[in-house]
């Protein structure tokens, strides 16, 4: 089995040469009562430990939110990173060299042109800071601007004070044009080079390891002929459409347990200004819209966002915008704050203060509402034709939503808006509803009960064996509704044929650590009426019942199809031993 070019060999090896309960003793601090170490749970804000690590199993479990996984999970989280990130850091960690096949020539010479660009961006970015320093002019701006000292300081405020001097500074440091070309900091012209951020104030702009990867700058006198903000071009390092302005501290609030929802607003001005304000969990992206990359990216640290735009209408239309593209994503809880006055962050908390703002992102409207509101304004609700466009754009918004208790809410908000009855919204809704409904209808054809417990028997057969319940017997199943479940049962079947013990922990190198399903197993509560063999019996029962009326609707299938009479009897043959079996089974139900 191999994992993203890696086989399980190694990854064995990697794990064995990384103790859980070492590497998570770096994050967490972790007391072993019994075979479990415990301690507060770092991926949410908790004062009495809930955080369980096993040793033996090499897994960790938080009953308080949930979150499970592996070493390699475990790192994912904490830095943020990829699957491939987190075996080089473990690899690093256990001093193991990486698999050689994966390291050709050429990701070598790669690998080492981005280090010396990282580090001449580094090295930039000190020049800057220092010439803020020793200058006046950038200092005025920041006055003007009111950002504190410590906020200078945070975002690492620099100045580049004209076109040469860092063109000595990165040649005195022996880094050549061509490396300062391509981390983006000088430009060519007339065979000279030049310093491309010449009279602006630099932000840096990093990464979530905390590197710099490229600048952003802006002009300190008002001036019609240049742009007011410029950033760094795209460099092997840089890629705008993936670059959040500010994710170095939403990573530093993940570790401390205090991040909650990330606020994205437009500019890196007004992330700024946020972080001037208190709310130091605010981003931007480069200057572009919102780009699926960037919602992957916010995902790793929260998927809870609120949209904090300009209040004009370009800020609105960016934030249906936006909301679109993290709606496609499926896996965010969006709100949208609508500042009055066209204002934007900056200019909102000048005029109201830091509590109106706190407030707003505390009202924050949930992004069905928005869009409800939004249309409200779009269409003149007092002509009759327009009105009736606004509800069923809106009816349209409400069929986005499942279930039945939250859409009332919003169809009161729209009755609220269009004085047209919740009945006939209702109604409406009905008939928007219909064509999609019998068309998922045809689709799934087993009825919702019956698949609910065939569902509910698939996850305490694997949880118990997993578990290693006393009554769990491993079984001969021939298949399974979900792509966890089937691992999750290969694996036991390994573990059965080769007389192994099953380990939690080895699961994740199958299956992605935040599977709806194998963290339903893994918490897996026993409960009840269940705990006993009667009832394991009986979800074995229901799974083999399922398998084979599967096989029945098959073969009968197949038999229709049939072209000539032999394969009829065959096919037929194979019918009859299944409906025994079935029939047979039910029996079985009724005598006990
Ligand atoms: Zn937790």
């Amino acid at each position: 089995m191999q994992k993203f070019g890696y086989n399980s060999d190694f990854l064995e090896r990697l794990k064995y040469n990384n103790d859980l309960v070492s590497v998570i003793s770096k994050y967490v601090h972790l007391q072993e009562k019994g075979n479990t170490y415990w301690g507060c749970c770092p991926f949410h804000h908790e004062k009495t430990p809930s955080f369980a690590v096993n040793s033996f199993e090499q897994y960790y479990h938080c009953f308080g939110c949930g979150k499970s996984g592996d070493v390699i999970s475990f790192i994912k989280e904490m830095e943020s990173v990829d699957f491939m990130e987190a075996v080089k850091i473990l690899a690093e960690n256990a001093n193991m060299e990486l698999p050689q096949n994966l390291f050709d020539e050429n990701l070598i010479q790669k690998k080492k042109e981005k280090e010396t660009i990282l580090n001449a961006l580094k090295l930039a970015n000190s020049h800057y800071i220092n010439n803020l320093k020793n200058s006046n002019i950038p200092n005025s701006y920041i006055k003007k601007r009111g950002l504190s000292q410590e906020i200078v300081n945070k975002f690492e405020l620099g100045y580049s004070k004209d076109f040469k001097s860092l063109v000595d500074f990165l040649k005195n440091n022996k880094i050549s044009y061509e490396i300062g070309k391509n981390a983006g900091l000088l430009n060519e012209k007339n065979g000279k080079f030049y310093d491309t951020m010449f009279n602006r104030l630099t932000f840096p702009i990093k990464n979530s390891f905390n590197e710099v990867i490229g600048f952003s700058s802006r002009i300190l006198e008002e001036n019609k002929e240049v742009a007011k903000y410029k950033n760094s071009p795209q460099t092997i390092v840089f890629d705008k459409s993936k670059v959040v302005f500010g994710v170095q501290f939403l990573k530093e609030l993940k570790n401390q347990g205090k991040l909650n929802e990330i606020i994205i607003v437009e500019g890196q001005m007004d992330v700024i200004s946020m972080h001037n304000a208190g709310f130091t969990n605010a981003v931007a992206t480069m200057g572009t819209a919102l780009t699926p990359q960037h919602a992957k990216e916010l995902k790793r640290f929260s998927n809870k966002i609120v949209l904090c735009f300009d209040g004009d209408s370009a800020g609105q239309k960016a934030t249906l915008k936006a909301i679109e593209t993290l709606k496609k994503d499926g896996e965010f809880d969006i709100y949208c704050v609508n500042l009055q006055d066209n204002l934007d962050p900056d200019e909102y908390i000048k005029k109201f203060g830091i509590q109106k703002m706190q407030d707003e992102i505390k009202n924050a409207k949930d992004c069905f509402e928005y869009r409800i509101r939004n249309l409200s304004n779009v269409y003149n609700l007092n002509d009759k034709l327009e009105l009736n466009k606004f509800i069923k754009e809106c009816l349209n918004i409400v069929l986005e939503i499942k279930s039945n208790s939250e859409r009332e809410v919003y169809l009161k908000l729209i009755r609220e808006i269009s004085s047209v009855s919740t009945e006939v919204l209702k109604r409406d809704l009905l008939n928007l509803e219909m064509p999609n409904k019998i068309i998922k209808s045809k689709e799934k054809f087993i009825p919702a009960v019956l698949t609910d417990n065939v569902y509910k028997s698939q996850l305490f057969i694997l949880s118990s064996l997993l578990h290693k319940k006393s009554y769990a017997k491993f079984i001969e199943i021939n298949s399974f509704n979900e792509f966890a479940f089937q691992s999750i049962y290969e694996y036991l079947k390994l573990c059965h044929e080769n007389n192994k013990e099953p380990i939690i922990g080895a699961l994740f190198d199958e299956i992605d650590s935040n599977d709806k399903e194998l963290n339903k197993i893994i918490n897996y509560k026993f409960e009840g009426d269940e705990i006993d063999a009667k009832y394991f019996n009986d979800c074995v029962k229901i799974l083999k019942l399922d398998n084979l009326t599967k096989q029945q609707t098959l073969y009968t299938n197949q038999m229709m199809q049939a072209k000539t009479l032999e394969e009829r009897k065959e096919f037929a043959i194979k019918l009859q031993k299944i409906t025994k079996e079935i029939n047979l089974l039910k029996l079985e139900d009724k005598i006990d």
